[in-house]
């Protein structure tokens, strides 16, 4: 059994915070375990309660299509939320909640060691972009290191507002730059690092 199989059997009897109480199955997330891309949403909504699986709703589909578009499979990427189990009536995470349930992220995160990490919404736009506005960020990916992260609009928001689903069919369409800049920063890695990782904007 791998280290994430023994991760998700954690998450899946996890009764660290209030959420335990009324879900009907944690959602630890699914994708291969070295996969390249990440994708972090916001919180299992209904049918992903009910499945114990990510972005399966009108959501998971519409990121189905963003991802057939730019010629990538489900199966390619990692799907997983910020915090693990749904909020009752879908409604927002609360910070305590997000705080208890962060170790476990962190977790898939180190043992996943994405390169591309692409943030859906405002929730986990915040791990790695605290304090901005979605409004103003998404689209704009920073590199630290090795890794690029990306922040867009959640895929659920975009269906409601047809202004935001034309920006997240804007920005899902830069992925495929993306993953070629990736390539160049694996090639300078062969070369001898700099003593500091570096951090900047990409664009
Ligand atoms: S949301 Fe996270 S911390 Fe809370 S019960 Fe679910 S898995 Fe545990």
């Amino acid at each position: 059994m791998s280290e994430l199989t023994e991760l998700y059997d954690q998450v899946r009897v996890c009764e660290k915070c209030q959420l335990s109480q009324s879900r009907t199955l944690a959602v630890p997330g699914e994708g291969p375990e070295d996969a390249r891309i990440l994708f972090i949403g916001e919180a299992p909504g209904f049918h992903e309660d009910r499945q114990g699986r990510p972005f399966v709703g009108a959501a998971g589909q519409y990121l189905n299509e963003l991802l057939a578009k730019i010629g990538l499979r489900r199966e390619e990427v990692y799907i997983a939320n910020v915090i693990k189990c749904r909020p009752p009536g879908n409604r927002d995470p609360l910070p305590d909640e997000i705080a208890t349930c962060r170790p476990y992220l962190d977790r898939q995160i180190e043992l996943i060691r994405p390169r591309l990490v692409v943030t859906l919404g405002r929730f986990s736009m915040e791990r790695y972009f605290p304090g901005a506005s979605i409004s103003r960020i998404h689209g704009q990916p920073k590199r630290v290191g090795s890794i690029i992260y990306y922040p867009m609009f959640h895929p659920a928001a975009a269906l409601h507002q047809p202004r935001w689903k034309t920006l997240l069919d804007e920005d899902f369409a830069r992925i495929p730059g993306l993953l070629e800049q990736l390539e160049q920063i694996e090639e300078e890695e062969e070369q001898p690092r700099p003593p500091q990782a570096e951090q900047l904007s990409l664009f």
